[in-house]
């Protein structure tokens, strides 16, 4: 049994107009409402976090955002601040979503910015790695993801331990359908932990490692019962209600 509590969230890119985005944040917030065993979160574009942070007051579903730039403010167009995150209501932010390093080109530095940006403006970040399918083949997974993940969390203090996610996701499995089997995940996940551990110590214990990529309600049951999967970060699935609440009721 495991001591972490399972976290889910459900990442909508750029998906969605205004009332779409509200009426799903809505039937979330009642299915979420009748699972006290689980944690979840909605990522919005930024211009429905408002919308969708009204929707969800009162109920346990937490707001987060996909993306966040490294300053607190300055003339950086387009860009949002964490703190601005911080401020319309999200207790989270995506950092280093595998759309975000392949199509804006973010490097493993710039990404540990973000994630220092995120933790500075009291945000909670969510942080991605995973290789891609040319990586695997070349069996270099765990050298990519051993990189990133020392590389996103350099000079993180270990008191931080706590208010970060890692999700786990191989970037071949993501929106493909084609996801990495329960083995396959576990593997990652065991040595993402000790590289945990060797950066925080016994913390590492309680941080949350998510798996994303083409989670669905039919196979979130057979990940969850890996000792290192602690929930998931989920696309597609995350933008029909029954779906995403089929994947919160974790295939029990
Ligand atoms: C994602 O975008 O983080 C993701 C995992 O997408 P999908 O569930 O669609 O594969």
């Amino acid at each position: 049994m495991k001591s972490r509590r399972p976290f889910i969230a459900g990442n909508w890119k750029m998906h969605l107009g205004r009332s779409q985005a509200v009426e799903l944040a809505r039937r979330v917030k009642e299915v979420a409402a009748g699972l006290v065993q689980v944690d979840v979160a909605l990522a919005p574009p930024f211009v429905w976090l408002e919308a969708v942070g009204r929707e969800l007051q009162g109920s346990s579903v937490r707001l987060a955002a996909q993306n966040c730039h490294f300053e607190p403010q300055g003339a950086f167009t387009g860009e949002v601040a964490a703190e601005m995150l911080k401020d319309a209501g999200c207790r989270h932010v995506i950092i280093g979503h595998s759309e975000r390093r392949q199509y804006f080109g973010e490097s493993d530095e710039l990404i540990n910015r973000k994630v220092h940006a995120a933790l500075r403006a009291g945000l909670e970040p969510i942080l991605c790695v995973g290789e891609k399918l040319e990586e695997r083949e070349a069996g270099k997974t765990l050298s990519v993801v051993e990189r990133q993940v020392k590389a996103a969390l350099d000079k993180v203090p270990g008191e931080k331990a706590a208010l970060i996610t890692i999700a786990y996701e191989p970037v071949w499995a993501i929106g493909t359908g084609r996801n990495a089997t329960p083995k396959q995940a576990q593997q990652v996940h065991a040595h993402i932990r000790s590289l945990l551990e060797e950066h925080f110590g016994q913390a590492a214990q309680q941080m949350r490692i998510q798996y994303g990529g083409s989670v669905k309600p039919e196979n979130i049951g057979e990940l969850m019962a890996c000792a290192d999967i602690d929930g998931a970060l989920v696309g597609g699935a995350s933008l029909k209600a029954d779906s995403f609440a089929g994947i919160l009721s974790l295939g029990r």
